[in-house]
């Protein structure tokens, strides 16, 4: 297919884009590159330009004769979008219903599109079945309910396909070490974690030890980058006009704070200094995903099953880019 990826320049972006070249697809990325990196997208493949710019989207979709969009071009901080909740619904919610206006002038229907745990607020059934209400808690995770809704009204009026993927957490990076996760300020734990390791901060603080999880740090469940990216080639495939395939993408198995703290330590060898600070507010106690659906509707189940190798393709990438894509 000739696949348009919006925000490919970004951290789950681009490593989609790298999985989608080597099943064969042509890519083009599609990136104002306020948050991604120019260096995360391979030579030539780069189209900077904004999704207001109505023109520009509906000439890159036909002039490269585009099958398909993958919509990753979001900004993903709840704390961010908590204090600056404008910037989320213009850059979430309308930079998003611009591109589904283009698609429709283009005639360009199928769309994937990166959701999140977040559209559940904090469920009362962990793991979490799709089923499960969506009442965000925050305005990110209001955000991405909004175009998950307009996705199921474009499918029915329309005649879109879409598929709307409920990531966990995103972790690691790509094997090889040449592309990563790079956010300024980075805020996640991983990352955070091995800047400990590298010297380039003197601890971690963990968030509250006291919820009601096996050793009372926060439980989250750690999803490697690229079998997000394989879930994303397996929903491109299953596309079906007027219908959308709702999933979680998660392992289904939880880790604690604390224990991804133990894991990177025992991958870097570092004693990784700790603290217990305050809780962080918004952060449910446990978020593990009930992944079965994905397994049932698109084939896929993750390669990565553990956190140490999650986390060893994580220390790939910051040991050799210890200050991001510079
Ligand atoms: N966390 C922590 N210390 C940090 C950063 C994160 O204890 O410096 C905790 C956070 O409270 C949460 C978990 O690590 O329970 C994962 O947080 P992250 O920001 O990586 O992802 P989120 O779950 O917010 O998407």
């Amino acid at each position: 297919m000739n696949v348009l990826v919006v925000g490919g320049a970004g951290y789950i972006g681009s490593h989609a884009v790298r999985l989608l070249i080597a099943a064969g697809h042509h890519v083009w990325v599609y990136d104002n590159l306020s948050r991604g990196h120019r260096q995360a997208v391979p030579a030539g493949l780069l189209i900077k330009g904004e999704l207001s710019d109505r023109s520009k989207v509906v000439q890159t979709l036909r002039e490269n004769q585009i099958d398909a969009v993958m919509h990753f071009a979001a900004f993903a901080l709840v704390n961010e979008s908590v204090t600056d909740p404008a910037l989320y619904y213009r850059n979430n919610v309308i930079a998003a219903l611009d591109l589904l206006e283009a698609m429709r002038e283009a005639d360009v229907k199928k769309i994937v599109f990166s959701s999140t745990t977040a559209t559940y607020g904090q469920p009362d059934v962990v793991p979490i079945p799709e089923e499960t209400p969506q009442c965000p808690i925050n305005p990110y995770g209001f955000t991405k309910l909004v175009v998950e809704q307009a996705l199921a009204d474009y499918a029915a009026a329309y005649g879109f396909a879409y598929a709307a993927l409920r990531y966990f957490n995103a972790a690691g990076a790509h094997p090889d070490g040449t592309i990563g996760e790079d956010h300024d300020p980075e805020s996640h734990l991983i990352p955070i974690v091995l800047q400990v390791a590298l010297g380039q901060r003197d601890k971690i603080t963990i968030f509250g030890n006291d919820y009601n999880t096996k050793d009372g740090t926060c439980v989250r469940d750690y999803i490697h980058i690229d079998d997000l990216g394989d879930a994303h080639l397996r929903a491109l495939e299953k596309l079906t006009p007027g219908t959308g395939i709702c999933v979680n993408l998660g392992t289904g198995q939880g880790t604690s704070v604390r224990e991804i703290v133990e894991a990177c330590r025992e991958v870097t060898g570092h004693p990784i200094p700790e603290i217990i600070g305050p809780r962080r507010a918004g952060d449910p106690d446990e978020l593990i995903a009930d992944a079965r659906r994905a397994k049932e509707v698109l084939g896929w189940s993750p390669r990565y099953t553990d956190v140490q190798s999650i986390v060893e393709t994580a220390w790939r990438w910051h040991q050799s880019h210890p200050d991001g894509y510079t």
